[in-house]
């Protein structure tokens, strides 16, 4: 990575705007999980060791551009008080008076952190006078969010590209997590697997296109592998399929052929009359080979032999990328396929990369957590790194000399 970060500034003194990442998980107005937190605290901590005037902004949930104490920030801010051991001022609005006043009174090594950035229409819709306001605030730009760097946003991006700020670098957080994926994916130490899975092929399309050119195989599963196999003729009986994708399906299973890349779609599959209701139903489940998937049946995860194959692959890679469940995980059922793909991840010396989302969650429920090399703290921005895209929240920053 070629961008600068908190460590190639001298940031004494100076009042730094951290654009982090505190979409944290909440019920009934208590943080039920702080990863994201204790992700942004190496750069926090730095900040405020350096002697820096720490301005921390992010957004949390959907409030769609208006006030809703649903998603107020307040919570976060003293929890955080808690974790640093000192005093977070929390402003009550992000552009507003009691923003004004606690940047006009923040001191070096002190810390404020303004409310939901979403509560501002500006904040989505890249407003100027919005942008112009906030930057307003600092000297310099720091952006730590990785999990909205894949967003063009006011205080993720538009701060910085409509010149309104100057010095812009990355804190630790998008540092580390550049390091490990953009370095994997340009030069990955070979075999490089990836297995995809989750729910729809469209949602993917890019990624698979982008990673077969990248990697020695590439591993299918979970609900987008059933247009895959319709596409090769196969019958899916009920299964999740996306007709509009089947070109695109076969277009893949030749580009891997014409590249040589082994592509590894499910040899056989668990079936059930019907989806779960609720999701975590007991349910009555079959394992079928491919070919024999029945008519009024769908598949929900990947099968025993399947199972076995992909951990197999997995096990004679040195380099692992994996995004999306190999089946409807959220059942106990059905999460077999999954159990079997983050375990053999978890017992392979390869670097292993998981990208964010429902796979990062499995890995963690299981206890997998400390066994992989990374777990991406972005979802979506990692899926559009594996892309091939560049990132807005990391294009905007200042490049090293
Ligand atoms: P995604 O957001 O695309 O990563 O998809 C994750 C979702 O895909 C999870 O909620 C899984 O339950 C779902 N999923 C995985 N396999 C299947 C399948 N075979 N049929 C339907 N949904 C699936």
């Amino acid at each position: 990575m070629n961008k600068k970060s908190v460590r190639d500034i001298d940031v004494k003194g100076k009042r730094c705007l951290v654009r982090v990442d505190f979409n944290v998980p909440m019920k009934d107005g208590v943080i039920t999980d702080e990863n994201r937190i204790n992700g942004a605290l190496p750069t926090i901590k730095y900040l405020i060791e350096n002697g820096a005037k720490v301005i921390l902004c992010s957004h949390m949930g959907k409030p769609k551009g208006q006030v809703n104490m649903k998603y107020t920030l307040k919570p976060v801010a003293d929890r955080l008080s808690e974790i640093l051991g000192q005093k977070v001022v929390f402003a009550t609005d992000v552009i507003g008076e009691s923003a004004d006043k606690a940047v006009a009174e923040v001191k070096d090594g002190e810390v404020v952190l303004l409310e939901n950035t979403r509560f501002e229409a500006g904040e989505e819709k890249r407003d100027e006078a919005f942008c112009k306001k906030l930057a307003s605030y600092c000297d310099v730009f720091v952006n730590d969010a990785f999990g909205t760097a894949h967003r063009s946003h006011g205080s993720t991006a538009a701060i910085v590209e409509y010149g309104f700020v100057k010095d812009a670098v990355c804190g630790f957080l998008i540092e580390k997590e550049l390091s490990v994926m953009a370095d994997s994916l340009e030069r990955p130490v070979r075999p490089f697997v990836a297995v995809l899975g989750g729910a729809k092929v469209a949602d993917k399309l890019k990624v698979i296109s982008n990673l077969l050119e990248k990697c020695d195989t590439l591993i299918i599963g979970g609900g987008m592998a059933y247009t895959f196999l319709k596409a090769k003729g196969l019958n899916v009986g009920k299964s999740l399929v996306d007709d509009e994708q089947i070109g695109y399906c076969l277009d893949m299973i030749k580009k891997a052929e014409s590249l040589n890349k082994k592509l590894y779609l499910p040899v056989d599959t668990i079936v059930a009359k019907s989806f779960p209701d609720p999701i975590d139903a007991e349910i009555e489940v079959k394992n079928v080979a491919v070919e024999e998937m029945p008519a009024d049946e769908m598949g929900l995860d990947i099968g025993e032999k399947t199972q076995a194959l992909y951990a197999d692959a997995v096990k004679t890679a040195k380099t692992v990328i994996w995004n999306g469940p190999m089946g409807v995980f959220e059942n106990p059922t059905l999460a077999g396929g999954t159990i079997a793909v983050a375990k053999a991840l978890a017992e392979t010396d390869a670097t292993t990369i998981i990208g964010g989302g429902d796979s990062a969650a499995a890995v963690a429920e299981l206890g997998f957590a400390d066994k992989m090399t990374h777990i991406s703290t972005g979802g979506g921005a990692s899926l559009e790194l594996f892309e091939g895209k560049v990132l807005p929240g990391i294009a905007c920053l200042n490049e090293k000399e």
